[in-house]
């Protein structure tokens, strides 16, 4: 595959924090609707790695294309999730005072007029968004997610599952070509683990959306993952797919406690 098959892809990026290298010389390729795990230890670089493809912050070297094109100095995250880059945040901040449905109405406004967003946001707590408006996408995106019993909760004291669900909704309401999600199953039960799993395999299909997924739970990324690529001290110690990564003997060492 040539980069301009790839929806993401970085070469060598290295990010340096000070004397600090929190990622040296990464390389990874994202393919279209593929889903690409992303493990390591605390401090390995993941979420730096995220920060650096999805344009909040500029590596010290190295290069991130988006579809091929290089975008590294380019463009900021506004103008990249314009171009299909979505991203999740390990802790998810939803406005209080909107619904769940409000939510996802209020994220695709603002995919299609990012200048837009604080007047919309404004517009919302002022005179709440009108929910009469039905919106088809949205409502199928909330049934996709199974969030249609709640779609008009208020987003405050939902339960942790609930609130990442809602999360990868607003995701996905932009209609991305590829999302980075940074530890969705984060705090989560065994039980809520697996309905997000079973929602992100959903919705690589529905939507033929790239997934790219950091997590601490190794065992969640290797059941999900077409391939996954292994970071320790800001270095990739090891790519493949999720069998040849549970024998990479590297990565047992490393990381999996042997
Ligand atoms: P991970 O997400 O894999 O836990 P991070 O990417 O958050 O790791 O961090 C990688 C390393 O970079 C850590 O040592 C962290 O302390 C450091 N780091 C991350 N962000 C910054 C920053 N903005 N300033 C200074 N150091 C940072
Ligand atoms: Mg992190």
């Amino acid at each position: 595959r040539t980069t301009g098959d790839l929806v993401l892809s970085t070469a060598d990026i290295t990010k340096k924090f000070g004397g600090l290298v929190a990622l040296a010389d990464v390389s990874v390729r994202v393919a279209p609707a593929s889903i690409v795990g992303l493990v390591g230890p605390n401090g390995a670089g993941k979420s730096t790695l995220f920060n650096v493809m999805s344009g909040y912050l500029r590596p010290t070297s190295g290069s991130v294309f988006i579809d091929g094109v290089e975008q590294t100095r380019r463009s900021g995250p506004q103008r990249r999730a314009t171009m299909g880059v979505a991203r999740t945040f390990q802790h998810p901040e939803l406005f209080s005072d909107l619904t769940i449905r409000e939510h996802l109405v209020l994220a695709k406004r603002v995919r299609s007029a990012p200048r837009r967003l604080w007047t919309d946001l404004l517009k919302v707590s002022g005179l709440r968004m009108s929910t009469a408006t039905r919106d088809d996408t949205v409502d199928a995106l909330l049934e996709d997610l199974s969030l249609t019993d709640d779609a008009e909760r208020l987003a405050v004291g939902l339960p942790l599952g609930v609130a990442r669900r809602v999360e990868v909704g607003r995701a996905l309401i932009t209609d991305p070509r590829v999302v980075l999600l940074d530890e969705p199953s984060s705090g989560l039960d065994e039980s809520e683990t697996r309905d997000l799993a079973q929602v992100l395999r959903d919705a690589r299909i529905r939507h033929s959306v790239a997934l790219v997924l950091v997590e601490h739970d190794v065992d969640l990324v290797l059941g999900l993952s077409d391939e996954v690529y292994v970071l320790d001290f800001g270095k990739l110690i090891a790519h493949g797919t999720p069998e040849e990564i549970r024998r990479d003997p590297a990565v047992r060492a490393a990381y999996l406690g042997d």
